[in-house]
Parts: structure tokens; sequence; C-alpha cells
């Protein structure tokens, strides 16, 4: 498996990296297989996170008495001192590690948390301090915002950025990552198939192909689905020009239905969430259902229903997209979903 340099961390990583979000839906036992079926085939950069319930245990029981060579990457969503010390203590418990190498500052979205994370006494400092103990060998920072993304990389504070890199979310492909180029950052390229909404992985993986220098960390829940991917990393490396009529055709059709996650939309005048409601065809076939059902997301679906139809997020939305209906389709589909797991609770 191509291994590259992953910017100033100098770590040598497979340019295939293994995503963990969706081994929280399958049980354990399929979770571990996954794991090493990706180790099996020689890949070394394993990314989870805090936030991704199960995904770090399963992790850690699958690399056990397997560390040596791995490449670890996590993250925290914490905005403060004490809950980023939480995380990363329970992370290196979870992965059964005396280091990660990789701690990241998960979804920096806008300004104000930029500026949190990077304070002197934020939770980069903590991060920080754990690298000096050697609990942590790099620092790195995970962002959707294409401007808040180029301004951490302009800070010099962080190692390396996680950002979404697509064909259909290309906007990271030109500034952000001569940026990263520039002040020797790792570019590690989040959602390499949109988050699942690209089914054709050969045409999604050979655009990314193009980039020497960005690693692809797709989320991978099934063995056949890293069977396939490595796969086609074995093979020609160019689309054929009938792989680039089909990835036109892909854009096309997907290009007026598919939510980028910019939030550019905000502020929605009756504070919803848009982003979470627009993605949801796209969660449901990565989250767990007792994150798409309850908690955070379903509050998120409550407040939809007090949308006011004022139109103003679609005026601002750079793709046009027609976010009233959609978030009406999806709303409908949440409440119909919600159903059908709360009957599966019942039931059981
Ligand atoms: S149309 Fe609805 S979702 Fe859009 S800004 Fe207005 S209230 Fe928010
Ligand atoms: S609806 Fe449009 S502006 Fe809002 S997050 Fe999605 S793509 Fe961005």
């Amino acid at each position: 498996m191509e291994k590259i340099r992953l910017g100033r961390t100098e770590m040598m990583v497979t340019k295939l990296g293994f995503g963990g979000i969706p081994i929280q839906r399958v049980s354990e036992e399929e979770a571990i297989a996954v794991v090493h079926k990706c180790l099996e085939l020689g890949i070394n950069y394993l990314d989870t996170a805090n936030g991704y319930t199960t995904s770090e245990e399963r992790i850690g029981k699958a690399i056990k008495g397997k560390r040596k060579g791995l490449f670890l990457s996590t993250k925290s969503l914490a905005r403060n001192r004490e809950d980023v010390e939480k995380h990363l203590k329970l992370s290196l418990e979870r992965l059964g590690t005396d280091y990660i190498d990789l701690y990241q500052l998960h979804n920096v979205s806008d300004a104000k948390a930029l500026e949190t994370v990077i304070d002197p006494n934020g939770p980069r400092a903590v991060v920080e301090d754990a690298k000096r103990a050697g609990l942590v060998k790099h620092i790195g920072i995970t962002c959707h915002q294409i401007d808040i993304a180029k301004d951490a990389v302009k800070t010099d504070l962080f190692e390396t950025v996680m950002f979404p890199l697509n064909f259909m979310s290309y906007e990271g492909r030109d500034e952000l990552l001569s940026l990263c180029r520039q002040h020797d950052v790792g570019f590690i390229a989040m959602k390499p198939l949109a988050g699942g909404m690209i089914d054709n992985a050969a045409i999604a993986v050979k655009y990314l192909l193009q980039f020497p220098d960005v690693v692809l960390i797709p989320g991978i829940e099934r063995v056949p689905e890293i069977e396939e991917i490595a796969r086609i990393f074995k093979g020609p490396k160019e689309m054929t020009a009938g792989e680039k009529q089909e990835m036109e055709r892909i854009r096309q059709e997907l290009g007026t239905r598919f939510c980028r996650r910019c939030d550019y939309c905000q502020p929605c005048t009756a504070g919803i969430p848009i982003s979470d409601i627009m993605s949801f065809p796209n969660l449901a076939k990565r989250l767990p259902l007792v994150r798409l059902y309850t908690g955070k997301f379903a509050e998120a679906f409550v407040k939809a229903l007090e949308c006011t139809d004022c139109g103003e997020c679609e005026e601002r939305c750079p793709y046009n997209l027609p976010i009233r209906e959609m978030m009406q389709e999806h709303v409908k589909m949440h409440q119909a979903g919600k159903l059908e797991y709360e009957k599966q609770l019942a039931s059981r």
C-alpha cells in the first residue's frame, strides 16, 4: 500500500486511510473484522473520534497486540480544557494505547470556535501539554468551512487539516491545498465518497488520486467496501473517458440536491440547524439509529418544524438548493425512520 509523507508531521502514512464513523452501526464482531481487513491490506492510518460512540473502543480491540507501525488519529469536539483532558484520557483507554499519533480539534466551524481552540489556555494548549508528555505525537484540526480551514492553516499551530474533498465538494482543492503545501500542513480528505452520496467508488477514488500529497479516509462499514477501494488503488489511476463522462453525469444529477454542509445559508431566522436536516439521507447511511433518532438530531428535526418559510437561507446558498422543499422531504423521512426505530425498540 502506497505511503505518503503527512506534511510537517514527517510521518509516512498510507495514502488510503480508514474512516471509523460507520463501524458504530455494525456488530462489534463485524467492526473488528473491518479493521483487521484494513491491517491485512497494509493500511496503517486509522481515524476515529471521541464522538463516534463505540468506534474508538472497537478499533482498540481490533488492534490489540498490533499497535506498532499504526498511525492512530482521533479527535475531540470539546471547547474547554477539562473536557479535552477527559476526552483524551478516554481515547487512550478505549484505543488501548499509551500515545495517539494525531489528536485533532474536531469540527471547528466558525471564527469564534477557532479563536476558542487556539486560546493559549484553551483546548489546543491541553493537547500541546499532552504532546510534551508523549501522550500525543501531532496536533491537527478538522473543519467544514473553507475560510476557517485556511485561517487555521495560516496560524501554523496545526500539523494537519482534515477537510471534505471529493468530486462534488472540491472547494478545498485550490487555495486550501496550496496553503497547506506552503505551510507544510498535511491535508486529509474527509468524505472522499461525499459521505456515501457517490456510489461509484472507482470514480471517487480516481478523482482524488490526482492529488499526490492528500490522504483519503473513506468511512468503511463492511469488509467488501475496503476491499473494493483497495483494488481501485492497485489499478490504473487515470479516469477513462467513460468515467469522466459518468462523473459529469453524477455531478449534474446530485448537484441540485447535494448539501455540502458549508453553512453559508446560516443564520436561519428560526434557529434551525439547516445543514443537519439537509444532510439527513447522507447521515442516515453512516450513523447508528440511536444517534439519528434521539438526542441532538431528534431535536434538530423538531426545530425544523418551526421553519417560517422566509426563504432567506435559499438566497444565501451558493449551490441554489431548494432548501425548504428538501427540508420538508427530509423531515418526513426522519419521522418515518423514527417510527420504525421506536417500533423496533418496543418489540425487543
Ligand atoms: S426558510 Fe426556514 S430554514 Fe430557511 S431561513 Fe427561513 S426559517 Fe430558516
Ligand atoms: S444548504 Fe446550501 S448553504 Fe446550507 S449548508 Fe447546504 S450547501 Fe451550504
